[in-house]
């Protein structure tokens, strides 16, 4: 796997590209000039990992593309130092956007093969979250609660109760919930009985399943 600068040309279009779109966190777009996001996926496509598109990645899942993975990064208002919970690790692209913000990270991915493959690649480019856990998303991860962020990178068909209690006051839980396409839902625990909601604008993501397979 080689880094050129025609890459980092190609990465700040991107940034610039994201940019018009409307991303303004600079963190956020440092993080996206910074990530060679085509060793996310397979070489013979590489002239596609630097256009604002999703992509098949392994097991019929899909890298998100650069702007939902930008917006839910900026969404979620990360701080240096967030424990956050991500749902769905899929090719770990999102995860290493996390990273570059200063997260906590903890991430589940609830394919196999997906699991074990971003697992060994990540840390091998320099991203290491706290852990990856093969799992059940719809669960969270009660033991390592209260985080400061959850992000859903999956269609979740209804909003699991459990990452809402898995969230701090002042957290933010942030999920695309719907079954074609999904509305980008923003949850933000005023207390440990309320929340506020917000709805930002229709997205497309692979289903969140229930199984592990
Ligand atoms: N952030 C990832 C998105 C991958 S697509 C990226 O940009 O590469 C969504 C991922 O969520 C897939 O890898 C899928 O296997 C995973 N997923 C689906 N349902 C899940 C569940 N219940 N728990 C955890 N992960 C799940």
């Amino acid at each position: 796997m080689k880094d050129t600068s025609k890459h980092q040309g190609l990465r700040n279009q991107l940034a610039t590209v994201l940019k018009a779109k409307g991303i303004i966190d600079e963190n956020v777009l440092n993080a996206i000039r910074k990530i060679p996001r085509h060793f996310f996926i397979d070489s013979s496509f590489e002239s596609h990992a630097y256009q604002d598109k999703a992509f098949p990645i392994a097991a019929e899942q899909t890298i998100s593309m650069p702007y939902t993975v930008a917006f839910q990064s900026q969404t979620l208002e990360v701080k240096a130092g967030d424990k956050v919970l991500e749902i769905g690790t899929g090719s770990g692209y999102q995860t290493a956007v996390l990273l570059e913000l200063k997260a906590e990270v903890y991430s589940i991915e609830r394919q196999r093969e997906l699991f074990k493959r971003t697992s060994l690649f990540l840390p091998k480019i320099g991203y290491k979250p706290k852990r990856f856990i093969f799992g059940d998303g719809y669960i969270g991860l009660k033991e390592q609660e209260p985080f400061d962020k959850i992000i859903v990178t999956a269609g979740a068909p209804f909003v699991p109760k459990p990452l809402l209690s898995q969230l701090k006051i002042g957290g933010r839980l942030l999920i695309p919930v719907g079954d074609k396409t999904q509305i980008m839902t923003l949850f933000i625990r005023k207390s440990a009985t309320e929340f506020e909601k917000e709805e930002l604008g229709d997205f497309a993501f692979v289903p969140m399943l229930e199984e592990r397979n």
